[in-house]
């Protein structure tokens, strides 16, 4: 799984609406935005299906 972190993520959470922290691609296509509380509940879900996120910088999240 590669990291890139940026200054801003302008997607909004896919499961909530909240403004997202971390942008998931994953490798059949597609991508998912998670904001702070889902990508903490979904931490294990993103490092093992994902092959390349995005993080917002400054955001903590317990997967790095
Ligand atoms: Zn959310």
């Amino acid at each position: 799984m590669t990291l890139t972190l940026t200054a801003e993520l302008t997607e909004r959470c896919d499961r909530c609406g909240a403004a997202g922290k971390v942008r998931a691609f994953l490798p059949a296509g597609g991508d998912l935005t998670f904001c702070g509380h889902h990508a903490h509940s979904h931490t294990d879900t993103i490092r093992t299906s994902a092959d390349w996120v995005v993080i917002e910088t400054g955001f903590s999240w317990g997967a790095i």
